[in-house]
């Protein structure tokens, strides 16, 4: 057998080929259609694009652990906010690994699993997932970097039931 027909990777690069093949949106403009900035969790059920129906070029979507507002994201959000975005909307989801996990059991688990050292890292654990969604939407709305005519709003998705709901609303 190949080793062809068991990558997953060598599957998505022809999968991307299929894509190319019938792809008719070469003029897409940079600046995204709506404004609007997503920022979610890298989680693989946690996809924006599927579950809010997003084609490409609609908005800009940014993914993390936990979809936490990071010094890195604000750095990105300097970029999308040049690009004329006004909205953004912060997505916690349930059954998240952030929510299960402490500092110290991803410390104790990357030391034991991988032989890494990652005491240093803050991975932004929490415990309330509501409560998780409010500071994120806080931290963006009293942040330096964002601009105070930008409208934050956050909400929960739920990896079960495919919902999304609102938790701060603009
Ligand atoms: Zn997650």
């Amino acid at each position: 057998m190949p080793p062809d027909s068991t990558d997953p990777v060598a599957s998505f690069v022809r999968a991307n080929e299929a894509y190319a093949g019938k792809f008719a949106k070469g003029d897409l403009a940079m600046r995204s259609k709506t404004g609007v900035t997503i920022l979610t969790c890298g989680d693989s059920r946690v996809d924006p694009a599927y579950f809010l129906g997003l084609p490409e070029g609609e908005a800009y979507i940014f993914r993390n652990a936990g979809g936490r507002v990071t010094d890195d994201f604000l750095r990105l959000f300097f970029i999308t906010q040049m690009l004329g975005s006004r909205r953004v909307m912060v997505i916690h989801h349930t059954d998240c690994g952030l929510n299960r996990f402490s500092n110290q059991v991803i410390h104790d688990r990357t030391r034991n699993e991988l032989g890494l050292d990652s005491s240093g890292t803050d991975f932004l654990p929490y415990t309330d997932l509501d409560q998780s969604v409010r500071d994120d939407v806080a931290r963006l709305r009293s942040s330096p970097s964002v601009r105070k005519d930008v409208l934050v709003s956050g909400y929960v998705y739920d990896v079960k039931s495919g919902r999304m709901t609102e938790v701060t609303s603009p």
